[in-house]
């Protein structure tokens, strides 16, 4: 399962039930419902531009659905995680590759993390940005 994907069971434990409405017709299911998993369409992530004090990301994962009634789309979100990392946060492997002072390949990065490049591009990006590091990135190489 990839990260990104997980979302927080314990929230959604809490009843926290999402519910989406037609805006054509107005029929309303309740995500993770059977009416939910038989009309869901392609469903992908959105990574936030920003990451929060802590160095995650909140993903929220998009969907569409085909409403069971009328066939309009239906777009919206299913849920909420922080990428986070199994162990060590993002935040800390982040910042220890960025301690080492070296150049390094971004995508080889996020793969050893288990990231995608294009959120870790963004979280080097905004933090170049707010000149939270003073590297630059060229090309898929981060230069300190
Ligand atoms: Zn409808």
């Amino acid at each position: 399962m990839n990260f990104y994907w997980v979302i927080d069971m314990a929230k959604k434990r809490k009843g926290k039930i999402k519910v989406l409405t037609c805006k054509k017709c107005e029929f309303s299911f309740e995500v993770g419902s059977q009416d939910d998993l038989d009309n869901r369409g392609k469903t992908w992530p959105f990574v936030a531009p920003m990451p929060d004090k802590e160095g995650n990301v909140t993903i929220t994962q998009m969907a569409v659905w085909k409403c069971p009634k009328c066939g309009y789309t239906i777009r919206g979100s299913i849920g909420k995680t922080k990428g986070e990392f199994a162990g060590k946060s993002k935040k800390d492997q982040i910042s220890e590759k960025l301690a080492e002072n070296v150049e390094f390949d971004i995508e080889i990065f996020a793969n050893s993390m288990g990231a995608q490049k294009e959120n870790l591009e963004k979280i080097l990006v905004k933090m170049i940005e707010k000149k939270m590091i003073s590297g630059n990135i060229d090309g898929d190489t981060y230069k300190p």
